[in-house]
């Protein structure tokens, strides 16, 4: 072993370039250790993965004999003394070392040193990496610390990779993503081709009429095509969506697009490549604008042109196969893209799309917030999947983030199992749906619903929401190409309220900035956006979006005494006082344009602990205040709730989190302000004891946990959860909260492990009750 090593970044690229070109997991470990040799000059190279007996396995080698499964087991010999000790062991006769351990049949005894090197994620040891050699020395320094820096690598790349999608090969490969949309699907894949006009070859036609005539034909067919789009989607989704195909409409009616189109046929182009010069060339006409609204315009533009290539090629060019491909649909199927698109989604049978995964895309990505409003399973950025075709195998798992390809029979027997008893534990939870939450000792606790589409307005009404208690207006924000105006915010708004009449309704003002981008706004590059530009910060410092706001929310509350109106991030009593000020001035205007106006309630999201220490000097200027869980957390603990590195540190359960609710609870009653809670934890069982415990009688959650959250709330009383909270705070950790909440909710029946049986045994209680007013 005696390579010298000239430049380790050099070579660790080239090490994991070469990787990358492996077709399966095996193939790609297999090429990293033959690498490793390479560069090293060590005989052997070995790579060992703790599998869940705590057993090493052996996943490839350079050098040992591996035609039988090598396996050493949990903790012993030199490999598994380096996973005990946490760090690099370099020595020469291995043999002589007390904790030596011979594999049978490796031919392992011939290698006379030894350099095994852990391999680490987030804190656990997951592998070793072993280099060997024939001669009895120790590896160099610069050997070893090669090994080192190259372990740290291996580990990311290791994580990805289970044991069995190694020594299974294609079967149950598992791609970790970001969730989109909780639930489990089952369905063949059916890849999202973006067809774009970038790829056409710009030839020259025979006959300039034929191609005018074509583009007359395809021009109109487009246009159906969107407004067939649009009537599909406006059904499902509502107006505030698809407003996305009445601008592409637009642009596509635009004389200036089809002038240019005829003036490229006239100058000898087939259609074709005439619709690619002039697409590209209003494209970039728009990217080169100055004005970063105006610029990022010509993504509309090259989209348009991809949706008429692809009318293009379903009408003009292979009609028949195409259509016959979608007719051909008859069972479930998972949509998988780079990049995919609404028009995606409306060109395939509602009923057969079961789930969405994208290689790129953030859990508030726009196909997200479309899965999330039509209840389908999504997996969003598990990165580019090699290989996988049309009819593929798929298990989408939303819940945990999780995409398995080609499940073993075994594995889709679990899933199927899982999603059975979910189905039919979601039917019996149904008997509750017109009950109160109300626990066994009285106390009646609001249960109501966050949302941010018309289309998830209905799910929160069939399970039983009291009210809307965050209405998220960044979402339809999100899902447009530009500022909505004051009038389509009324109507966006008023669809809501008239939804929930005689329900409360807390809609919040914009919150936007930190991971929540407009794509139409200028993007600020800030260093930390979560404690940046966001939220009322940013709404007050572009006054006229709030105002906006502010009077389309005024104008859709007409004649409507339940809408509170919810400011996110305050952290300053000026921003508190600006909003009222604001709020006061759209009022009188809109009185002053006749408009009969009931002021709606004002109240600030509590989320920036800032705002805790302020209530005292709030308390005659708010009607009511929020819990925002989520970002307090988040800013409690200095725990960026996006970031996966340090996700398992991000706990709502810990008890600097109870500290603070309870101290806001505490301030609540002295100033009595009415409070409520809309992050995540209300959607929590066992954070739910807690909230409840703690005397929070209003929470709001994602309609789909209503039921079971009533649940739990009907099997217990106040005191109950009272005396939990009690417990809680004597430990100094979210794990031990968790653990003592999860036995405690099953000492009342509520095996979260076993919800089905649970259910089963507790229904006849549960449901026996008041009927809901
Ligand atoms: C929160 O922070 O808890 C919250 C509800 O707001 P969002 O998740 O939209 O930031
Ligand atoms: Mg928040």
């Amino acid at each position: 072993m005696s390579n010298t090593i000239n430049n380790v970044m050099l070579e660790l690229t080239r090490i994991f370039q070469e990787a990358d070109l492996a077709e399966t997991p095996a193939e790609q470990v297999q090429r990293i250790v033959d690498e490793i040799s390479l560069v090293t000059g060590a005989d052997v190279c070995s790579l060992y993965l703790e599998d869940k007996n705590k057993d090493l396995v052996l996943l490839a080698s350079h050098g040992l004999v591996t035609n039988h499964p090598i396996v050493i087991p949990g903790g012993r010999g030199l490999v598994g003394m380096v996973v005990k000790s946490r760090h690099t062991l370099n020595i020469e006769d291995p043999a002589g070392h007390p904790d030596y351990y011979y594999v049978p049949q490796s031919d392992e005894e011939r290698f006379h040193s030894f350099c095994g090197v852990p391999l680490v994620r987030r804190g656990k040891v997951m592998g070793v990496l072993v280099a060997q050699g024939y001669k009895a020395e120790r590896l160099s320094n610069e050997q070893e610390a090669f090994l080192s820096t190259l372990a740290s690598h291996l580990a990311v790349l290791v994580s990805e990779i289970t044991l069995e999608n190694v020594s299974e090969s294609k079967i149950n490969l598992r791609y970790e993503g970001i969730s989109g949309a909780a639930g489990i699907a089952i369905g063949k894949a059916k890849l999202s081709r973006a067809e774009s006009l970038l790829d056409v070859s710009e030839q020259k036609h025979q006959d300039a009429d034929r191609e005018l005539q074509q583009w007359a034909a395809l021009r109109a067919a487009t246009v159906d095509d969107l407004s067939q789009e649009r009537d599909d989607i406006q059904a499902e989704l509502g107006e505030e969506i698809s407003g996305i195909f009445e601008a592409y409409k637009m642009l596509l009616l635009d004389p200036a697009l089809g002038d240019r189109v005829e003036l490229e046929i006239s100058h000898g182009y087939t259609l074709l490549a005439a619709l690619k010069r002039s697409i590209y060339h209003f494209s970039d006409l728009f990217r080169n604008i100055e004005d970063p609204y105006l610029s990022a315009r010509h993504e509309d533009i090259e989209r348009l042109g991809d949706k008429l290539y692809q009318v293009w090629l379903r009408d003009f060019d292979s009609q028949k196969q195409h259509k016959a491909e979608l007719n051909s649909i008859n069972s479930p199927v998972v949509l998988v893209g780079a990049h995919i698109s609404v028009s995606d989604i409306a060109s395939l049978p509602t009923d057969k799309l079961v789930g969405i995964v994208c290689f790129d895309g953030a859990a508030l990505s726009h196909i997200a917030v479309f899965a999330n409003a039509l209840g389908i399973p999504a997996v969003m950025g598990v990165g580019e999947i090699k290989n996988l075709v049309d009819g593929d195998s798929l298990i989408v798992d939303g819940n945990i983030a999780q995409l398995i390809r080609n499940p073993s029979l075994v594995v889709l027997s679990e899933y199927e199992v899982i999603i059975n008893s979910r189905q039919h534990f979601d039917k019996q939870l149904k008997v509750l749906r017109d009950l109160p939450a109300i626990t066994r000792d009285g106390s009646h606790i609001q249960l109501l619903a966050n949302s941010g589409l018309q289309a998830d307005v209905k799910p929160g009404i069939a399970n039983g929401a009291d009210g809307i208690g965050l209405y998220r207006t960044e979402i339809p924000f999100m899902v447009r190409d530009s500022l909505p105006s004051e009038d389509e915010q009324v109507l966006v708004y008023q669809g809501v309220f008239h939804a929930y009449a005689g329900k409360p309704v807390y809609i919040r003002t914009l919150d936007i900035g930190g991971d929540k981008l407009l794509p139409y706004l200028p993007v600020t590059e800030e260093e930390n956006p979560a404690l940046g530009w966001r939220g009322i910060r940013f709404t007050l410092d572009n006054v006229q979006l709030l105002m906006t706001q502010l009077r389309a929310i005024v104008r859709a509350a007409e004649g409507r005494d339940n809408i509170h109106i919810l400011l996110p991030m305050v952290s300053a009593t000026s921003e508190l006082d600006r909003c009222i000020e604001l709020l006061g001035d759209a009022c009188q205007q809109l009185a002053e344009e006749g408009y009969s106006i009931l002021r709606p309630k004002i109240g600030v999201m509590i989320e920036v602990p800032a705002a805790i220490s302020l209530l005292p000097f709030w308390r005659d200027k708010l009607d009511f205040i929020s819990i925002g869980s989520n970002d307090l957390s988040q800013y409690l603990l200095a725990v960026d709730r996006n970031n996966p590195l340090v996700g398992k540190l991000y706990d709502p359960l810990h008890p600097a989190v109870i500290h603070e609710l309870k101290r806001i609870v505490s301030s609540a009653r002295e100033y009595k302000l009415a409070l409520s809670l809309c992050g995540e934890m209300a959607s929590d069982p066992v954070a739910v004891l807690l909230l409840v415990g703690l005397g929070i009688n209003r929470l709001s959650m994602s309609s789909t946990r209503l039921p079971l959250i009533k649940w739990i709330i009907r099997s217990m009383s106040l005191a109950d959860m009272e005396a939990f909270v009690e417990r809680a705070l004597q430990f100094d950790n979210a794990v031990e909260i968790r653990k003592l909440g999860l036995e405690y909710l099953a000492s009342f029946g509520i095996d979260l492990l076993n919800l089905q049986d649970s259910l089963t045994h507790s229904l006849a209680q549960v449901s026996s009750g008041t009927e809901l007013k």
